[in-house]
């Protein structure tokens, strides 16, 4: 499962640092390697466009994974060319750069877009499979998350658009309940279409989310 991202525009860049001479640099060594778009190639390439456009660079690291608390110590180790920068830069989903905020009083931007939680298919291929909607049909579903894969979020389909197992939303998309469908007549579980889902309670994905683990 990976974080997937995309950059941000050079335009978008350029607005958000344009009150910043000096920047410290940090990377993605996980999700956004993946992804193409910030692992240390892109950070190179940063690295060179920043300088060309005039920006020094006081230093830059790829973070193994910069969403978690391991984070705070491969900053505390940088501290002093991230002190002598005037914002840092990070090439990270948004978890990174909220983790790297609140590790460093200097101001943090992104120079990603964070898009989904996606699996990967085919290699550099990813997919979005799941919402976190908090109350998981995947039991009556065969496997198949219809919140996620049906762009309706039906929990009882098809909708009467599904036309030669396509998506009356976008007909180069399987749709998701012929598929559903496909796989629990293969298990011999078809009674399950026939089960009334109750309507889904939209509350359990109130923002923002909270949990404890601890007993
Ligand atoms: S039903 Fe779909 S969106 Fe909800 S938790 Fe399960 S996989 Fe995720
Ligand atoms: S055609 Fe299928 S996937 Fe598309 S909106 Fe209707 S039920 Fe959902």
């Amino acid at each position: 499962m990976y974080t997937i991202t995309k950059q941000k525009t050079g335009q978008e860049l350029k607005e958000s640092l344009a009150t910043f001479d000096s920047l410290y640099v940090i990377g993605c060594g996980t999700c956004a390697t993946a992804c193409h778009t910030g692992g240390k190639a892109e950070v190179m390439s940063m690295k060179t466009m920043l300088q060309e456009a005039g920006k020094t660079v006081t230093g830059w690291m790829v973070v193994p994974t910069p969403c978690d608390s391991l984070t705070r110590f491969a900053i505390e180790e940088e501290s002093d060319r991230i002190a002598s920068a005037s914002a840092v830069l990070v090439m990270a989903c948004a978890y990174g750069v909220q983790n790297v905020a609140a590790f460093t009083e200097k101001a943090v931007i992104p120079a990603l877009d964070t898009l989904f939680f996606g699996m990967e298919g085919a290699p550099g291929q990813f997919s979005e499979v799941c919402l976190q909607c908090g109350e998981c049909v995947l039991a009556s579903t065969g496997g198949i998350c219809p919140i996620t894969s049906c762009p309706k979020g039906l929990v009882n389909g098809p909708c009467g658009g599904t036309k030669e197992g396509k998506c009356e939303v976008d007909a180069s998309r399987d749709c998701a309940w012929t598929l559903i469908y496909n796989r629990l007549k293969k298990q011999g579980r078809l009674d399950l279409m026939r089960k009334i889902q109750s309507p889904k309670d939209f509350q359990k994905m109130t923002h923002p989310r909270r949990a404890s683990v601890i007993a």
